[in-house]
């Protein structure tokens, strides 16, 4: 270990707060879908900060962006107009399902999904919300509320009132759960904290339908899911169903922090001013590098190569189920958005640790699932290398 990462988890050690469980390794660089550490060792990134870099790291369109609008304008209120926003909602618009043609921006995810907590109540004049069990919308305590995992939310009880759970893929069950109170019915199109795990097309189109017809405000949680990862701009796309409100962010800008929620002009026009506001949200800054992000996406034909080399991998996936049935329980995906749930949490963290040693990023969640969310602009031979270094681990069982 050089002296760089040892005094780095010192400080870190002595200073940050201690709520992130680390790896023993501290990022430097990134070139596309490679990071580099302070060692100088090189790395396969399947990780993309958590599905955020999904236009490669340091994307030169967005770099360049990020250069220009800094040294002209970083900051202002929200007091001013500013025209790399309102650029950033008409190219978003254009990008969204029909129908979903306002957008307010915010910093990240939660505040995205906070935003929609507002809106919902406000549109529906209800304060309930139905969400899913296994589901993740964030930390803050709105997002935390209609969060479907016990171990985020217990220990910081009690929560904002409203939220009631029910099983993900479970029409009847939600159907059941309305009651004169319930005002929205939120979801993650793909849940990604959760383990990867798509909703059917026509749970969702179901959904849809329920919803109009309890005049209930339908948001989908496209934080992870969306900006091109599944192979459509939001995964709603390709699933078919387009929702009343729609949450973003993480890839949004290319690893610049913004999120944005987007509704029906009708369901946003019940925002009036003052009733929700951001003094970063929609900054100079963050617009022009998610201007470039999307542009970037759209140029260098990304979107569709997240759904051609996302069918690929899914079909790769599973002949390495079908070779060890025991070992891997199941294999799930649309898209880049990739999970294979291994028979125990123990042989998940195996594979995590024999792909470290081969110098490539994968993630662990909901403890027995491995998730790769790669840069888009990952190659097949990338994810080749990546999945023969999962199978020669399986193989070592
Ligand atoms: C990451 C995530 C969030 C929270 O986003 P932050 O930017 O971390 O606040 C919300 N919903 C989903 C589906 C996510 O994956």
């Amino acid at each position: 270990m050089s002296g760089t990462l040892n005094s780095v988890i010192e400080l870190d050690a002595t200073f940050h707060a201690g709520v992130y469980n680390r790896m023993k390794i501290c990022l430097v660089r990134g070139e596309g879908s490679r990071v580099w550490d302070s060692e100088g060792n090189d790395y396969l990134d399947c990780v993309a900060g958590i599905a955020v870099n999904n236009v490669g790291h340091c994307n030169p369109k967005v770099v360049e962006a990020i250069r220009e609008q800094a040294g002209k304008l970083m900051h202002c209120s929200n007091i001013y107009y500013i025209e790399p926003q309102a650029e950033l909602a008409q190219r978003l618009v254009k990008m969204l399902p029909e129908g979903l043609d306002k957008v307010f921006f915010c910093n990240s995810g939660t505040e995205a999904i906070e935003a929609a907590i507002k809106l919902t109540r406000r549109a529906s004049g209800r304060p309930g919300i139905i969400a899913a069990r296994g589901s993740f919308h964030g930390r803050t305590l709105g997002s935390l509320s209609l969060t479907g995992q016990e171990k985020y939310r217990t220990p910081f009880e009690p929560l904002v009132p409203g939220a009631k759970f029910v099983e993900f893929g479970d029409l009847e069950a939600l159907a059941s759960a309305i009651d004169d109170k319930t005002g929205g019915v939120i979801l993650e199109p793909v849940q990604g904290e959760g383990g990867i795990i798509p909703a059917l097309p026509e749970y969702l189109s179901s959904v849809r339908d329920l919803c109009e017809e309890k005049g209930l405000i339908l948001t989908f949680d496209e934080v992870q899911a969306g900006m091109g990862r599944t192979g459509s701009f939001l995964a709603c796309q390709r699933l078919g169903t387009t929702p009343d409100i729609v949450a973003m962010a993480k890839g949004l800008g290319g690893g610049f922090p913004i999120g944005a929620m987007a509704a029906r002009s009708d369901v946003m026009d019940m925002f009036h001013p003052s009733d929700h506001a951001s003094t970063f949200g929609g900054n100079p800054l963050a617009c022009s590098a998610a201007n470039a992000t999307l542009e970037a996406l759209v140029d260098e034909g990304l979107i569709q190569r997240a759904l051609e080399l996302g069918n690929w991998a899914i079909d790769n996936m599973e002949k390495t189920q079908k070779e060890y049935p025991e070992l891997v329980k199941s294999v799930r995906g649309l898209g880049l958005m990739l999970g294979l749930e291994m028979a125990s949490e123990k042989i998940a963290m195996k594979v995590f640790d024999d792909c470290l040693q081969e110098r490539i990023l994968v993630n662990r969640t909901a403890g027995s699932v491995i998730r790769l969310v790669p840069p888009l602009c990952i190659t097949k031979e990338e994810l080749t290398r990546a999945f023969s270094a999962i199978r020669a681990s399986l193989r070592s069982v």
